[in-house]
């Protein structure tokens, strides 16, 4: 009897070719991490759900894969991952030197409607900057985001804003903080019942909510805001908050927009907070979301400790990469050693041995295992776009030599076997 069991909704197979690309947009990213001297770390598959209880915000808790194990523990997996570094600090890190300056890479699960940009299990590559609380490490996660995204060649819009502007006014206008954030997470999904919400909930002046909301541009927007909340005194800290990091982005020659509206869904924000688009991608744009978060680890170690990071989305960086079309090194095979028959097969075994040997990370070697005549080997080996063959037959190896053929320029030459490893080197 066969079982045909297709793999689950929303996750995805990949396979080598797919791999070897996913692998090389990774590599480029963390190389810019790295420069900016991040240290990688990994954080569990799955946490205690109460982790992203406390502060993730009502849209993630929507969409966690949540299951009891056999112990009776209410466990989920990982939604996202800047609590789990929170809780990972609070737990293993807090006697260590700040800043720490850490990076990860690893899939998320959600519980979403999967569609093409949108899946149940997906990648992010992610930063976190514990510690400083300044304009100064704002700016600095900022343009790492900025510069990752220069070096896969993508071009990208940053949208930023500072979440203690809508959230002081919301306080200021006696809404709770249940309320706040319901009305947030209405405002960050741009949902249209939001007017008759603020209407309905909010005393007075809810006006001003949807005012603001609608402030979007470059620095002068700055001004529109004071001037419409300068009744509201610890709005306008914010607003000299987000002034000094984009006057350093200024400085670095980093484009921006600063947009109201902006509320990220999680809801552990405190202060700037930002998003980058590529236009690549139509409904499903955003490929970086981010910003300060100054209070979620007090809560889990009583301690006041800063931080800011954000979050690419993998895989939609992967798919504009690809859409871009942007060059990238082929995998091929370098090798494949064929025996004309079994008899020279001894042979061959041995060949493939000390090549690999000798050329450990450098060349890829294989054997051919499908009892292949030459002329399939060498057809297998033209599809697989392999560099050399090299063929291994009766007559050659009573001289002491193989025939090495360069696949690419279609040559063939006669190699004695001591000089094989001389050979590849210079190759
Ligand atoms: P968030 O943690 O919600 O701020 O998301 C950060 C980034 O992850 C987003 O900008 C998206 O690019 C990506 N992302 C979020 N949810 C999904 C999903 N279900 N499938 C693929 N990418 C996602």
């Amino acid at each position: 009897m066969t079982m045909k069991i297709k793999k689950a909704r929303g996750t995805r197979d990949f396979l080598p070719e797919e791999m070897w690309f996913r692998d090389f947009v990774e590599k480029k990213i963390i190389e810019v991490f790295e420069t900016f001297g991040y240290r990688k770390i990994m954080i569990p598959t799955f946490e205690h759900s109460t982790l992203f209880k406390i502060k993730s915000g009502e849209e993630i808790l929507e969409h966690m894969y949540t299951f009891k194990d056999k112990g009776g523990r209410e466990l989920c997996l990982r939604p996202e991952a800047t609590a789990s570094v929170c809780r990972m600090f609070a737990e293993e890190m807090r006697g260590e030197k700040k800043p720490l300056r850490l990076y990860y890479s690893c899939p998320m699960f959600r519980y979403e409607e999967p569609q093409r940009g949108r899946y149940r299990e997906f990648w992010q590559i992610g930063i976190e900057l514990i510690g400083p609380k300044n304009e100064y490490s704002d700016a600095e996660v900022i343009s790492l985001a900025s510069l990752a995204l220069k070096n896969l060649g993508i071009t990208h819009k940053l949208e930023i804003n500072h979440i203690g502007i809508l959230r002081n006014l919301l306080r200021d206008l006696g809404v709770d903080q249940k309320l706040q954030s319901r009305i947030m997470t209405l405002i960050d999904k741009k949902d249209p019942s939001l007017e008759d919400f603020l209407k309905k909930n909010v005393k007075k002046d809810w006006e001003k909510i949807l005012e603001l909301i609608q402030l979007r541009g470059g620095k002068e927007i700055l001004a529109r805001a004071t001037e419409l909340l300068s009744d509201h005194k610890s709005c306008l800290l914010s607003i000299e908050e987000l002034k000094r990091i984009l006057d350093i982005l200024d400085y670095i020659e980093i484009e921006y927009e600063v947009d109201m509206s902006i509320a990220r869904g999680l809801e552990y924000y405190t202060g700037m907070v930002f998003e980058i688009k590529a236009e690549e991608l139509g409904s499903q744009s955003q490929i970086c979301g981010g910003g300060r978060y100054d209070s979620l680890i007090e809560i889990l170690c009583n301690e006041k400790v800063p931080a800011v990071g954000f979050a690419f989305g993998f895989d939609r960086v992967v798919e504009v990469v690809k859409l871009k079309g942007l060059n990238f090194p082929e995998k091929r095979l370098d090798i494949l050693v064929v025996p004309v028959s079994e008899e020279e097969r001894k042979d061959a075994i041995k060949l493939v041995n000390s090549l690999r040997n000798n050329f450990i990370g450098k060349l890829s070697v294989t054997l051919e295992l499908m009892n292949r005549s030459l002329r399939k080997a060498l057809e297998y080996a033209n599809s697989i776009k392999a560099r050399y063959v090299i063929i291994v037959g009766k007559r050659d190896l009573e001289k002491g030599k193989v025939t090495i053929k360069n696949m690419d320029l279609g040559k063939e030459e006669k190699i004695n076997l001591e000089e094989i490893t001389n050979f590849f080197k210079e190759a």
